[in-house]
């Protein structure tokens, strides 16, 4: 790959911290973003860099934490040194008591112990009585787009020529890839694409071949300023069917959502919505708050300070696909993180890389062209 031109497409989390680190290793690297850096999901979600509750993707973020501990040495971005701990809300004792000693099993490191409501309301007095909860020491609040950000700043550093303003699209050949058509006009020839873009990336390859099954579950954050704001990471319920499925309507709600709440210096950011058509933020946030306010009361009398909108890069089977496009020689790709993203991105993003340099084999459950087996 020394002296190889190579071209990443989509600059968010994956695309920047690509391409920084095929120009460590020697490539001459391009890459382009169509509007504006850290514009996706990569600039508009929670900030919570945590582990994922799956052995997979697990192992993909103990590695992302180690490089991103690299980044922060050079390009800071305000990575905490410990993790704040999640706690994970439940009505039932039980629940707690089951979920947590799973998650001792399979996770030991993550220390999880189940507490009950005066626990609970000891350590977190901002919720409201009767919350039992899973306390996980995982959950790193960051800035949205902090690390995306970083990686930025890093791959300036390392020569990647950044373009942002114009789309691109890969041309393909014979079965390989010839370079990239852009949306102003420019071809830039290369025999080494990286599509990184996200829920876009299934429209960049053609209809008639090879596509992943990536789709777009749309999230609505808001975010308020409570007169107190909570010191753990906020989850409701104890089982994560968000790692795979992308998603779960809650009884009661005409909006499938999951509270969560990210503390923030003053700020609390909440979340989030699951649904697959783009909704209107301002209509969607005031249910958010309301639910919200069940598990920290505080939130119905917080200032509301805004609110963002976007779409997660969803995989059928809530695993990204990685390695090379089955079909065109010369392109990979590295998409379809899902909520996991910030937490997963830089190490996905190094095995797509090793895949391009050195043809080094992805895991077998992340390669581009395993059967996708929907959750
Ligand atoms: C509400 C919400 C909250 C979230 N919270 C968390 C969290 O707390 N922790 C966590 O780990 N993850 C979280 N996520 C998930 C995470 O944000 C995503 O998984 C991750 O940002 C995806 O990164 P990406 O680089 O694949 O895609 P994106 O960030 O979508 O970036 C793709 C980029 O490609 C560009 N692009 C598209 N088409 C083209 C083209 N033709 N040419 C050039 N550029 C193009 C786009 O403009 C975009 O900038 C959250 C997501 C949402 C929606």
């Amino acid at each position: 790959m020394r002296g190889r031109e190579v071209v990443v497409i989509g600059g968010g989390i994956i695309g920047c911290s690509a391409a920084t680190l095929l120009a460590e290793g020697g490539a001459r690297v391009t890459l382009v973003e169509s509007t504006a850096l850290a514009n996706g999901a990569s600039g508009r979600n929670s900030g919570s860099i945590q582990h994922p509750f799956d052995p997979v993707l697990g192992a993909l973020h103990i590695r992302s934490l180690t490089l991103y501990r690299d980044l922060e040495q050079t390009d800071a971005f305000g990575l905490p040194a410990e993790p704040a701990g999640i706690l994970l809300l439940t009505r039932d004792l039980d629940d707690a008591a089951q979920r947590a000693a799973d998650l001792q099993d399979e996770f030991s490191d993550l220390g999880a112990v189940a507490l009950d409501p005066q626990a609970v309301s000891q350590l977190e007095p901002t919720i409201a009585p009767g919350w039992a909860a899973v306390l996980v020491h995982s959950g790193y609040p960051t800035r949205p787009d902090g690390a995306t950000r970083a990686w930025v700043a890093r791959a300036a550093r390392a020569g990647v020529d950044i373009r942002v303003g114009a789309g691109a699209r890969p041309v393909m050949e014979a079965g390989r890839i010839g370079g990239i058509d852009m949306t102003d006009g420019t071809h830039l020839a290369t025999d080494a694409v990286l599509l990184a873009a996200g829920p876009w990336v299934p429209d960049l390859l053609p209809s008639d071949g090879w596509r992943p099954a990536i789709t777009r579950t749309w999230g609505v954050t808001v975010q308020v300023r409570p007169a107190a704001v909570p010191s753990h990471i906020l989850e409701e319920g104890t089982v994560h069917t968000i790692n795979v499925a992308g998603g779960m309507a809650v009884a009661g709600s005409d909006v499938p959502s999951i509270f969560s709440l990210m503390p923030a210096a003053s700020l609390a950011t909440i979340g989030s919505t699951f649904v697959a058509t783009e909704p209107d933020p301002a209509l969607v946030a005031p249910l958010l708050l309301e639910r919200a306010a069940a598990f920290v009361p505080g939130i119905a009398s917080a200032e509301l300070i805004g609110f963002r909108v976007c779409g997660r890069p969803q995989s059928a089977d809530g695993y990204p696909f990685i390695g090379p496009v089955p079909g065109v020689e010369g392109l990979t790709i590295c998409a379809g993180h899902g909520p996991w993203g910030i937490s997963t991105g830089p190490a996905s993003a190094e095995l797509a890389v090793a895949s391009m340099v050195s043809g080094t084999s992805v895991p077998n459950q992340l390669r581009a062209e395993r059967e996708v087996r929907p959750a």
